[in-house]
């Protein structure tokens, strides 16, 4: 049975940043930046993106301005919690030479504890999704799987749907009924600003204990359920029915070539996607020769390095680099992970450079079969 919910004013909403400091948190939640929002280090709801909008398209973002006080009117960051949970570039190890061989150095360093503020639906399903990849096989990613256990997560429910939206089709959003620590729905109506709070977990009750809040209103409870069914009818694209059969039966598709006539293999839609976890090795010795590093970074199926092996790359077209990604994505991550690769984000299709949108593809190949 769901927790029963309390309402949070805004102006108490700040005890929450110090309450998660003193614990020793390192809060990250959604900030203008550069155009842009992302997730960063903030330690105050003075910097989260009060009256900040934003408008998406196929190849197009921009902020916008709501004309209200909504601190979390947004949709989904530009980049997903991903790059804090599996950083982009992180060392491995490190050795030192030792005699006529190499000591390895362990990094000592203790891991980061996140608390996540403005977490959406959607990046909550590609965290869990991230779990099953990096801690649900024989071999756990031990970095990943300490971040992940540390990390707090403050969920906030969406208020309506960005254009590229499509996790209510993948059933990824925009509620989330598990995963979360804290769930916020934020509600204005005139004067009043509150948040309709509920606890997921031991570790969100403690914290909501001992914050100020009162019993949610009937009136806060029906606003904020609005609003999340405001933010799955609003989707303006779904990912059709079955895809996951669909693409296993047409690898041969001639629609792939379509798609490379467009697809410039940037990698992109791999970057931004908070579900891709493709990376490689770098190894590096400094000029002595007395200190060598390994370092992972993250890495695309789109480069043709990435398929190398003895004598050439396996994918040497942008179709086949293209029907690799989008048919793990949707079906061989089924078979491999249990559940889908994609959680209806829409961020690949923001970034793509020439706006190819994974939802219109797969309608394609549907109407060509
Ligand atoms: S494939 Fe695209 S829509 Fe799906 S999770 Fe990745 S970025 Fe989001
Ligand atoms: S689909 Fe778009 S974002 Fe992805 S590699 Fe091709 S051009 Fe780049």
């Amino acid at each position: 049975m769901p927790d029963r919910q309390a309402v949070i004013d805004r102006k108490d909403l700040g005890a929450l940043f110090t309450l998660l400091a003193d614990e020793g948190y390192q809060t990250i939640g959604p900030k203008p930046y550069d155009g842009a929002i992302v997730y960063a280090p903030i330690s105050s709801p003075e910097e989260l993106p009060k009256g900040i909008g934003d408008e998406e398209e196929g190849g197009h973002y921009r902020l916008t301005q709501r004309g209200d006080a909504k601190l979390f009117g947004h949709t989904k960051p530009v980049q997903g919690l991903k790059a804090h949970l599996y950083p982009a570039r992180q060392k491995l190890w490190s050795a030192e030479k030792a005699g006529h061989g190499f000591r390895v150095v362990k990094d000592a360093a203790p891991q980061p504890r996140y608390a996540f503020i403005g977490v959406r639906a959607c990046e909550l399903s590609a965290m869990l999704v991230q779990d099953r990849v990096f801690e649900g096989g024989p071999y756990v990613d031990k970095g990943y799987a300490e971040r992940r256990k540390n990390c707090l997560i403050v969920l906030v429910t969406c208020d309506h749907a960005g254009n590229a939206c499509f996790c209510a089709s993948q059933g990824t959003g925009p509620d989330a009924s598990e995963g979360y620590d804290l769930k916020l729905a934020e509600v204005v109506d005139g004067s009043r600003h509150v948040f309709v709070t509920e606890a997921g977990s031991d570790k969100g009750r403690a914290i909501l204990s001992k914050l100020s809040k009162q019993d949610a209103a009937d009136g806060d409870v029906k606003a904020a359920a609005a609003n999340l069914e405001a933010a799955a009818k609003g989707q303006k694209r779904a990912m059709i029915a079955g895809v996951a059969e669909l693409l296993a039966a047409k690898l041969e598709s001639p629609h792939w070539e379509d798609v490379a006539k467009r697809c410039m293999s940037c990698g992109n839609c791999t970057m931004v996607c908070p579900t891709c976890f493709c990376s490689t090795m770098e190894d590096a010795t400094d000029l002595s020769g007395l200190k060598a590093e390994r370092t992972r970074k993250w890495d695309s199926c789109f480069s043709i390095d990435y398929s190398y092996i003895h004598g050439g790359p396996v994918r040497n077209t942008a179709g086949a680099r293209y029907r690799q990604w989008m048919t793990h994505k949707l079906s061989h991550w089924v078979e491999q992970f249990g559940v889908s690769g994609c959680v209806g984000c829409g961020r690949c299709i923001i970034w793509c450079p020439v706006g190819i949108d994974i939802t219109a593809e797969a309608k394609a190949i549907l109407k060509g079969a």
